[in-house]
């Protein structure tokens, strides 16, 4: 099996699980506890959020443990747009693009239907790019929070987000970034991105399912999402997810550390898939922005094919991937982020993703050219 759905999950790293174990096993304490158990736990705990802030460049207070990138980003919009309209109630608008993942597009209609706030949406050109110019047209000084995500999950595209955070920052709006695809992939330094929240998930850096990391810069007002017992500073209440945030924080460092070359050799072959797609495949389409896009994703459409079919004829040829993002799968409607890029809903529901982590070949992403050809092919002749 080749399997090319990283952006979907990732299984977990051997050294993360190891890093993971004593806080699953002997050391299983609650970090909030006043005995070893519980001081080796919150060790532990303190001890993953130093390494997460060496990543991002920031302060202890400023990481806030969260049950992965759908929490983090509900928090980010909702909790910064909540207490901003708290402290002034005119501050009542939330500008996002029109490609965020769910967890953003969702809190900002939440905000919409029950805190009588307006969504204004930043559209992208036909590669998935927010232009500054759009971007900086969608500011208003009511805006309590904009969101513009780092990388798109379906289409890999990669936002200009230090020019887009500086700009929110000139009329002194917090801007969150939704980076869980770019984590691993491209700079996380929250000083020198500019940004005020940040969003990482574990699971697509080869850490657990339901865990993740909400950056807040220290002066962030922020309305906490779930109450209780105060942990995470008041902003995340509930018992700490220690081995959680441990495996998280060691993914997170070991996907950070690789190095240029590293990324450079994945995105040679990424591109190298895409040549041998679109030279073996009539009329295959590449979907998103031709370099400005994650080294780990090549997303396609194939006019006259259906995506889901030519996903089950791939996997029956031993290739793993997805027609889009795994949370639209099995939906109908065609995505709402290739529409965004205008491509025409009977073109967009043709689509399918590739998408793979630094442990990919050559010979496995030549393997996929082939089954590719063949799969759209046989598709094609059946009418499907
Ligand atoms: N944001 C983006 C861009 C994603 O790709 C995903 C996962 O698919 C999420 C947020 C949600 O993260 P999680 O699965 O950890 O809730």
């Amino acid at each position: 099996m080749i399997f090319l759905d990283a952006a979907a999950t990732t299984p977990v790293r051997r050294e993360v699980l190891d890093a993971m174990w004593p806080y699953l096993t002997g050391q299983f304490g609650n970090p909030s506890s006043h005995h070893t158990l519980g001081e080796a736990a919150a060790t532990a705990l303190a001890d993953a959020r130093r390494t997460v802030v060496a990543v991002l460049g920031c302060r202890a207070g400023e990481v806030i443990f969260t049950a992965g990138g759908t929490e983090a980003d509900n928090l980010a919009v909702k909790g910064i747009a909540l207490a901003r309209q708290a402290a002034n109630p005119q501050l009542n608008r939330v500008v996002i693009s029109a490609v965020e993942h769910p967890a953003v597009e969702e809190s900002a209609r939440y905000l919409e239907r029950f805190h009588g706030f307006a969504v204004d949406v930043v559209p992208v050109d036909g590669t998935g790019r927010v232009t500054p110019e759009a971007f900086r047209a969608a500011l208003r000084p009511e805006t309590a929070v904009a969101s513009v995500m780092y990388a798109n999950n379906e289409v890999g595209t990669v936002q200009p987000i230090a020019e887009l955070a500086a700009l929110a920052r000139e009329l002194g709006i917090p801007f969150h970034t939704d980076a869980v695809q770019a984590a691993g992939w491209h700079m996380l330094d929250t000083k020198a991105l500019g940004v005020d929240a940040m969003s990482i998930s574990g699971h697509k850096l080869g850490a657990p399912k339901g865990c993740g990391v909400l950056f807040v810069r220290g002066r962030t007002k922020l309305e906490p999402l779930i109450h209780g017992g105060g942990q995470e500073r008041g902003r995340r209440s509930g018992t700490e997810n220690v081995a959680g945030a441990v495996g998280l924080a060691t993914a997170l460092a070991l996907a950070q550390s690789r190095q240029e070359d590293e990324r450079r050799r994945v995105a040679a072959l990424r591109d190298t898939f895409i040549h041998a797609v679109l030279t073996a495949v009539p009329g295959a389409v590449l979907t998103g922005h031709p370099v400005e896009r994650l080294p780990s994703v090549a997303s396609f459409c194939f006019p006259g094919t259906s995506g889901e079919s030519v996903l089950l004829e791939l996997e029956r040829q031993g290739v793993i991937c997805s027609s889009g993002s795994a949370c639209a799968a099995g939906s109908d409607a065609p995505s709402p982020v290739l529409t965004a890029l205008g491509i025409p809903a009977e073109v967009a529901q043709t689509a399918v993703r590739f998408s793979f982590d630094s442990a990919v070949t050559g010979a496995d992403l030549a393997a996929a050219a082939a089954a590719v050809e063949a799969a759209v092919g046989r598709v094609r002749a059946l009418g499907a």
